[in-house]
């Protein structure tokens, strides 16, 4: 699934340089995530960037954009141009 980010946002800006996709972006009010965008990290990092950094806790699974494990892996492919490598996902977080 993608991730979106709730009105509990208090707008402090950490995420957004820390997604590997540049999903994150400056809403009209709070930050959101642009879900086509968003591989919940799958190829680049083990655990969600967004969700590790942010101080709040406001990041969460978004149930409208249900995705599996392969439906990741493939996004990341069309994304980035590159085969997913699990050995590539870097372990630790920020
Ligand atoms: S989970 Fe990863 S890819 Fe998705 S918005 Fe957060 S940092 Fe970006
Ligand atoms: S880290 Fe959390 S509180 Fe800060 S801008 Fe991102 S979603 Fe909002």
């Amino acid at each position: 699934m993608a991730l979106f980010i709730t009105d509990q946002c208090i707008n402090c800006d950490v995420c957004e340089p820390e997604c590997p996709n540049d999903a994150i972006y400056q809403g009209e009010e709070i930050f959101e995530i642009e879900a086509s965008k968003c591989t919940e990290c799958v190829g680049h990092f083990k655990e969600q960037q967004c969700v590790v950094i942010c101080p709040v806790d406001c990041i969460f699974v978004d149930p409208g954009h249900t995705e599996t494990a392969q439906q990741l892996q493939e996004k990341y492919s069309v994304l980035t141009g590159n085969a997913f490598d699990p050995a590539l996902e870097k372990a630790e977080s920020i």
